[in-house]
């Protein structure tokens, strides 16, 4: 078949009625990770699969710990008048205009590998629950020391809230959704529009997630946490008990508090001035009764084999996670569903008599939302076999939830994107995607399934998506309300968004798997390693740091990767090159030495992580050492970029 044959049928076959249903089907029940209900949408997924042509699609069990709700419970006390109590629903509405939103689970708001146990004493408010916000309120002879925190969600991954509240000794976290950051704030809530309303909740997982990903006990299989992460399981979850909770629960708590004004940068979006506690008067107890349980899990994988040999074959993995914590229609099943309309596309190519050159997998995974567990299980386990050669890991989680398309990814991969978003339209404005979008592509972090990929093995990435254009979330995130009724009012009435990025994805899964050379450039991930540095210049903490060796084995790397010849066994590889086997420091897992989520963020990146959070510690003599050690790395990256004939001497992939 002609490649541009191939192209246009991968173009032709999505179908937004066809997404649609299969989305109605992913959000008709819930099914979190390790339910009856998990299960069987990856039967469902895996038959379809199969009645698409890819006969090989099965479901592949792992077992992993998991951690559900059992019982939560706040209450606040008058001191003075032990009769004053007052305890918060923590319950989601039902909605008329929404008929899923009588799920039992509207009651089962929690957080995932929060402990077990009771709380009582003052509550304190602590912002984002960032270590600066904590600094801030000690300077203030505010103590969280065995105090119940407050913390509101954004800006960094809610584990670490948790992290950053036991470090200070706080006994408790309740954390809120707070109205300025995706509830009325930003527009008209849903019903009425798509932002958040005063009930709904943001469940979500615990774990520490900057320091590992994947399982956090790994009992079943084994071998234990410390020897997988080289952080023990309970450094990885939380000691203390911790519940999410709505703008409407937490706004009484909120007035309860005493202590100093807070400052301006801690003010939020509700109706009241936000105080930083103690809430003398007050106090407050909380409650937690979570299971931690070992659990199967199930990913879906279908293989597309290739025609090159194994030795020679270079596997792209296109990966979307099926679990969700209710319904899931945007989180992730509108991933899903253009996961499956990709999967009818290139199941008809092959029955229309192509193979793609090297194999294409397609993976619907599991345990994403307690910690990216399907996808970690499935990538260690892989490392050595199907992996080893992989050349690309392609992600969409939250597919659809606005009309405005992002990409983050490696950049030697981001200008493949740019190129196909060239021959795709946008259904927003009827011209090519690439016409509107800015063309600025994000540095993967971490918070989905592409980082045992890029910041374990190695292997380049990508994560795409359509998006509100005005916040990286969206005001159903994690709630009963991330419903089909929502996606068909609010996010994609038409499904043509679901249809876009289906396109988008079948473009470059048939152009990495097929063209005669991988569509990778070491020139463009040379230019990012300049801009690595630049900023490295620019901390604020920078002081005295020499970055001089470093500027020259990126300036080496640059001469050879311009020069270097177009040799696939080099592009595939090229990643495994900014791997350090000792990982970064406080966390070995992370292999990574370009970029990982920031340690004290979790979704967001920083480059030269380890360099940047030293500087950031003040710790100069590690920063300049992981300098020297860097730059040795890299000069190693330039010696085998100039001589591609060596490159059986690329680092074990
Ligand atoms: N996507 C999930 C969340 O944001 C899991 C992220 C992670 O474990 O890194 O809650
Ligand atoms: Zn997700
Ligand atoms: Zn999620």
């Amino acid at each position: 078949m002609k490649r541009s044959s191939i192209e246009e049928s991968v173009m032709s076959v999505p179908s937004a009625d066809l997404a649609r249903k299969w989305l109605r089907h992913y959000a008709s029940t819930e099914h979190m990770a390790g339910t009856r209900g998990d299960l069987e949408m990856a039967e469902f997924t895996r038959d379809k699969m199969q009645e698409f042509g890819l006969e090989r699609a099965k479901i592949v069990p792992m077992d992993a710990l998991l951690s559900y709700p059992i019982e939560r419970h706040i209450e606040v006390v008058s001191t003075d008048d032990a009769s004053q109590r007052w305890s918060p629903a923590l319950e989601e509405a039902i909605l008329e205009e929404d008929p899923t939103s009588g799920s039992r689970f509207r009651n089962l708001t929690f957080l995932a590998y929060a402990a077990t146990g009771q709380a009582r004493g003052e509550m304190v408010y602590a912002n984002y629950g960032r270590p600066e916000d904590f600094e801030e309120l000690e300077k203030r002879g505010i103590h969280v020391a065995g105090k119940i925190v407050l913390v509101r969600y954004g800006q960094c991954f809610r584990g670490l809230k948790i992290m950053n509240a036991q470090a200070f000794n706080a006994s408790a976290v309740l954390i809120f959704s707070d109205p300025e950051d995706d509830g009325f704030g930003k527009g008209k809530v849903y019903p009425d529009g798509p932002w958040r309303p005063a009930s709904s909740v943001q469940r979500g997982s615990a774990q520490f997630n900057s320091l590992c990903a994947g399982d956090p006990a790994r009992a079943a299989s084994g071998f234990d946490s410390k020897s997988r992460c080289g952080l023990e399981r309970d450094e990885l979850i939380p000691s203390i008990p911790a519940i999410p909770i709505s703008y409407e629960d937490v706004t009484p708590l909120l007035e309860r508090l005493g202590g100093p004004e807070a400052p301006h940068g801690f003010q939020g979006g509700l109706n009241l001035t936000y105080r930083l506690g103690p809430s003398s008067g007050w106090e407050a107890t909380v409650e937690v009764n979570n299971t931690r349980e070992v659990k199967p899990i199930w990913n879906v994988i279908a293989e597309i084999p290739g025609s090159l040999e194994a030795d020679e074959d270079q596997p792209i993995v296109i990966g979307n996670h099926r679990d969700a914590w209710v319904f899931g229609a945007a989180d992730p099943n509108s991933g899903s569903a253009v996961l499956l309309e990709v999967a009818r596309a290139l199941g008809k190519l092959v029955r229309d008599g192509w193979q793609p050159k090297r194999t294409i997998v397609l993976a619907s995974w599991s345990g994403e939302e307690f910690g990216l567990l399907g996808s970690t299980g499935w990538g260690e386990a892989n490392a050595g076999g199907l992996l080893k050669r992989a050349a690309l890991y392609i992600n969409t989680d939250v597919g659809v939830s606005g009309d405005t398309f992002y990409a983050s990814a490696s950049p030697s991969v981001g200008r493949a994107i740019l190129h196909a978003a060239a021959v795709v339209v946008n259904p927003a404005t009827g011209r090519p995607l690439l016409n509107d979008w800015d063309a600025s592509l994000g540095t993967l972090g971490s918070g989905s399934d592409y980082t045992v990929f890029l910041d374990h093995l190695g292997i380049a990435s990508m994560d795409l998506r359509f998006g509100a254009s005005n916040s990286f979330t969206y005001g159903v995130y994690h709630s009963t309300y991330d419903s089909y009724t929502w996606i068909e009012k609010e996010a994609d009435p038409t499904f043509a968004h679901h249809v876009a990025l289906t396109r988008l994805i079948g473009v470059l899964a048939v152009r990495f798997s097929s063209s005669a050379v991988l569509p990778i450039s070491l020139a463009d991930h040379g230019a990012a390693l300049s801009r690595y540095v630049d900023h490295l210049g620019e901390l604020p903490k920078a002081g005295s740091l020499d970055l001089s060796v470093l500027r020259d084995a990126v300036r080496a790397y640059r001469e050879s990767a311009v020069t270097a010849p177009l040799d696939n066994d080099l592009l595939g590889a090229h990643e495994r090159l900014f791997l350090a086997p000792e990982g970064l420091p406080q966390r070995p897992w992370f292999k990574h030495v370009l970029q990982a989520p920031g340690l004290y963020l979790g979704y967001d990146a920083k480059v030269f992580p380890g360099i940047d959070q030293a500087v950031s510690d003040g710790d100069g003599a590690l920063a300049q050492s992981l300098v020297a050690r860097y730059a040795d790395l890299l000069r190693s990256a330039a010696a085998r970029v100039g001589r591609p004939q060596a490159s059986s001497s690329l680092p074990p992939q």
